[in-house]
């Protein structure tokens, strides 16, 4: 299908984001900072477990119906008087909004955040079609500025410091240093200004789609995707299909978990709630709307009885910041427009490269996105089945030793008796290993056992001493 295109193998993009002494600088004060706000704003919210609940049944059960509450979604856009598209993959939705800028006789197009458009690469093909386009997010900026890719779906800058983003606008805009953020922010403002009013069209995502009122919702800090959906005459939003919910009080839930879970926030700045184009009675808003709905994988998923539940996400990037991959790797190195464990459970089906069924390798299994995320999706339990498929393709980028390694322990494993004969054996000889140390240069395996300390084992085995001591 369609995704962020990948120009090194996955191995060597985890190798150069480690070797990234920037990199590391930018996320090891962000993510951090985000995963505290976040823990911090449930731990003030003593209903947090039961909404959890009440969010995790109402995403489920709207997918469990999504057929039908996309048809209705439809059917009241239509009657609220907007257009409605439906977009089966990355390349027919592309098409269907250069189509939709070129009737609008379009030349520069505002944009905010939308992880949807990253996931069809559709800024470079509204460029290529003859637009110019704006990011008018600030991360988003920001990383259009620089030439990149967002690294994250929430902060889409966080690979960067402070002082990377004063030489960078130092450089593209031409001004004088500005040292502190608010200075920084202001010049990108009061840029930004002049391209709202000039653009005759906006692109946005939406984080909800309401079917009973065909009403779209978005959420944000800024203000700009307000902007982006009210100024130009068209108004053009790009929404994955599994948005959709049936009403207002799922939307409810779901608003009240989905900035805490984020950025700590009981509640954005801004909730937009949008109803189609500009009635005649009204004074601003667009004059054209419409709604590209975006399938690209997505119907695969849902037909998927293993992989379903990650359509439950609302993307809020809680289990980025929980995840120790991430936390090392930032976004960049997984290639896909959205990483961390939710990225790597859904790339494999929607991006559909051999590239993208490695990144489900990319994780611990610690477990700790599962226990963030405020729809209770067991993203573990995904990235364990990703692993499995992708084995029988043999892309999971393991060497030949690794493989041999993980088969015997297999067979090791299925049988208590070779168990009690291989602990036994391994007792010996790890007891040697560790105590001159070689272990950290085991051939064939030293990337693995090179960073680990192999601690001396047990002088009785845990297993015995248990055996004894209930007599
Ligand atoms: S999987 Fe859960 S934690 Fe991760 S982005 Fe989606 S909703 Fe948030």
């Amino acid at each position: 299908m369609s995704g962020a295109s990948t120009e090194a193998p996955f191995g060597e993009r985890i190798d150069r984001a480690l070797a990234d002494t920037g990199l590391q600088r930018a996320l090891g004060g962000t993510v951090g900072r985000l995963a505290t706000a976040r823990r911090d704003a449930f731990a003030a919210l003593p209903e947090g477990d039961a909404l959890r609940d009440a969010a995790r049944a109402a995403k489920l059960g709207a997918l469990a119906s999504l057929d039908r509450h996309l048809e209705a979604l439809a059917r009241a856009v239509e009657a609220n008087g907007g257009h409605v598209h439906w977009a089966r993959d990355a390349a027919q939705a592309r098409t269907i909004v250069i189509d939709i800028a070129h009737r609008a006789g379009a030349q520069t197009v505002v944009k905010s955040k939308s992880m949807a458009t990253e996931e069809i690469a559709l800024n470079p093909a509204l460029e290529a079609a003859g637009l110019r386009v704006v990011e008018t997010d600030l991360g988003e900026y920001i990383v259009q500025q620089a030439g990149e890719a967002p690294s994250h779906i929430i902060v889409p800058a966080i690979h960067k410091t402070r002082a990377d983003v004063t030489d960078l606008f130092e450089r593209v805009h031409g001004t004088d240093r500005k040292e502190t953020a608010e200075a920084l922010t202001a010049e990108a403002r009061a840029r930004l200004r002049q391209d709202f009013l000039g653009a005759e069209m906006g692109i946005t995502g939406a984080n909800f789609a309401i079917a009973a009122t065909g009403s779209l919702v978005i959420v944000e800090n800024e203000g700009n995707a307000r902007l982006c959906s009210t100024l130009p005459r068209v108004h053009v939003a790009v929404m994955g299909m599994e948005k959709v919910v049936p009403d207002w009080p799922t939307v409810g839930t779901l608003l009240s978990l989905l900035a805490r879970s984020a950025t700590g926030q009981r509640m954005t700045s801004y909730v937009s709630v949008l109803g189609g184009p500009r009635g005649d009675d009204e004074v601003d808003g667009p004059e054209e709307f419409h709604l590209v709905l975006l399938d690209n994988g997505r119907s695969e998923l849902l037909a998927d009885p293993v992989l379903r539940e990650s359509l439950a996400c609302i993307r809020c990037g809680a289990c980025l910041n929980a995840c120790p991959v991430y936390g090392r790797i930032g976004g960049h190195a997984y290639g896909f427009a959205v990483p961390g464990p939710i990225g790597a459970v859904v790339a494999p089906t929607i991006q559909g490269t051999p590239d993208a069924a490695a990144l489900p390798f990319a994780s611990s299994l610690c477990g700790a996105c599962r226990d963030v995320c405020p729809v209770r999706i067991d993203l573990p339990r995904m990235l364990l089945a990703q692993r499995a498929r992708a084995r029988r393709g043999d892309v999971s980028g393991l060497g030949r030793a690794e493989r041999g390694l993980a088969r015997m322990a297999a067979r090791v494993l299925g049988s208590e008796r070779r168990y009690r004969v291989a602990t036994a054996l391994l007792r010996g000889l790890t007891r040697g290993l560790s105590r001159f140390g070689p272990a950290q240069r085991l051939p064939g395996v030293a990337a693995w056992t090179g960073p680990r300390t192999l601690p001396e084992p047990a002088k009785e085995p845990f297993r015995r001493r248990w055996e004894r001591d209930r007599g």
